[in-house]
């Protein structure tokens, strides 16, 4: 069986398979691992990286930077001070110089979203639709490995502090009592399941005594980065009896595993982790953002999906990849990743036909592409909100002028002239800009 062994760029020489990295990647990794997080673990390495097609096996560019995640320039400058064995000031000074212009805080996360409780700010949560709160335990904030475009990187990097509180889940469980409205908590991090079963269960069994709480989420990668989580830990049998404790509350247990390539879930320890989850009567649900080098076409889509279909678990978001980190790199434009959605969509049967996007979590909400249609001889892009910030605008659809190099609604401009979209002018008010 194999234990947990994790490797960053300090330890990288006692990866078993390091011998079959090239030296230039090896360098690579370490230049690129100051500015973004970087950490694969024994599974990875042993089930899931086919090293002998790297440096282009998905997996391997799901786990280990790449040189093209910094710009030339970039990458240059820093290599150059590495080489040079400048002093760690200047080396870290030019890795956040870097770090800071790469968008670290996308869709006013930070100011729109937090939440208050007597006039006091919720840290480590985040409120931004009506129905769902996003909370952050302290002790989630790191995953069993990193993937290489990670949109949180800035919180693993201590670019971002989401300075946490100690009392964190008494305050939240105050504030679902004074928002009966919130009938959804997804625990997030980092990823929650590298908490001992303890740890998770001092933050839900509090809110097992709210009954306007409905369902409660957990945001996990584990099935993919370590499926021993469910299966062979010391505490699993804690762990899966909580979820059995939670689902016989009454409430909906869903764990929302990012799954970004069927590979993830070809192997016997996902298979036995996924029919343990379930066992509990918690249901699995995936999501993952179309990546460029990684997922970036129909075949691993419709692969995935049938893969997920199979043993139980319920396809549910396609979303896009944030404006932010190494975007560059990994962004799929909007109609690449339309087509990708489309021709994996049409072959499944409607029962994975529940998957939704390809979708951007920004600013205003969460926009689903549509479609691309003709109207009046313009070609446009029909989008569709999933998620407002207001929840008036769920469910609305708008257009904007097709744009084929557009990876994001920040490229977009509204078709039929030159007015801003429906949403724009609320949302300033509602950031109060
Ligand atoms: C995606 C998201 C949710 C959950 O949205 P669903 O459509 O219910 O899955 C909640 N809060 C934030 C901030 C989100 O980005
Ligand atoms: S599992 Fe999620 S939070 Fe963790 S590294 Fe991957 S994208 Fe980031």
């Amino acid at each position: 069986m194999t234990s947990y062994r994790s490797y960053t760029a300090a330890n990288i020489h006692e990866l078993p398979q390091y011998d079959s990295i090239p030296e230039e990647q090896i360098r690579a990794i370490r230049t690129v691992a100051r500015v973004y997080p970087f950490r694969v673990n024994s599974h990875v390495a042993e089930h899931l990286i086919d090293w002998s097609n790297i440096p282009d096996d998905p997996l391997f560019r799901l786990s280990f930077p790449q040189a093209e995640m910094l710009s030339e320039d970039d990458y240059g400058t820093l290599s150059a001070l590495l080489t040079q064995g400048a002093p760690a000031e200047a080396v870290s000074a030019a890795v956040r110089e870097i770090q800071f212009r790469q968008n670290p805080n996308p869709a006013g996360q930070k100011e729109l979203n937090t939440p208050s409780l007597d006039g006091e700010p919720l840290h480590g949560m985040q409120h931004k639709y009506r129905e769902s709160v996003l909370f952050f335990p302290l002790e989630a904030q790191v995953c069993h490995a990193y993937c290489t475009y990670c949109f949180r990187w800035p919180q693993f990097s201590g670019l971002e502090n989401l300075r946490f509180q100690d009392d964190s889940v008494t305050r939240l469980v105050g504030y679902l009592r004074l928002h009966p409205e919130v009938r959804d908590v997804i625990f997030t991090g980092g990823d929650p399941m590298v908490m001992p079963s303890e740890t998770l269960a001092s933050y839900i069994r509090p809110l097992l005594q709210v009954p306007t709480l409905k369902t409660i989420r957990i945001g996990t990668k584990a099935l993919s980065w370590w499926p021993l989580r469910f299966v062979a830990e010391p505490d699993n049998d804690a762990l899966l009896a909580l979820f059995e404790e939670i689902v016989g509350s009454g409430r909906q247990l869903a764990l929302m595993a990012h799954i970004s390539h069927p590979r993830e879930l070809e192997n016997p320890l996902a298979e036995t982790a996924v029919r343990r989850i379930r066992s509990t009567g918690a249901v699995i649900r995936s999501q993952s953002p179309v990546v460029r080098h990684i997922n970036d076409d129909a075949g691993t889509w419709e692969a995935m999906w049938q893969k997920q279909l199979q043993l139980g678990i319920i396809p549910y978001y396609m979303f896009l990849e944030r404006d932010t980190g190494p975007k560059e790199y990994f962004a799929v434009p909007l109609v690449e990743a339309l087509g990708i959605f489309n021709r994996a969509y049409r072959r499944m049967s409607g029962l994975g036909r529940t998957v939704r996007g390809p979708s951007m979590s920004c600013s205003p909400g969460k926009v689903a592409v549509d479609g691309i249609a003709e109207v009046g001889g313009q070609k446009v892009f029909v989008l569709k909100f999933i998620q407002g910030r207001n929840s008036d605008w769920v469910g609305r659809v708008f257009f904007a002028r097709y744009d084929a190099d557009a990876t994001w609604i920040d490229d977009l401009v509204p078709a039929f002239g030159d007015e801003p979209f429906f949403f724009e002018a609320e949302l300033r008010r509602l950031s109060g800009s």
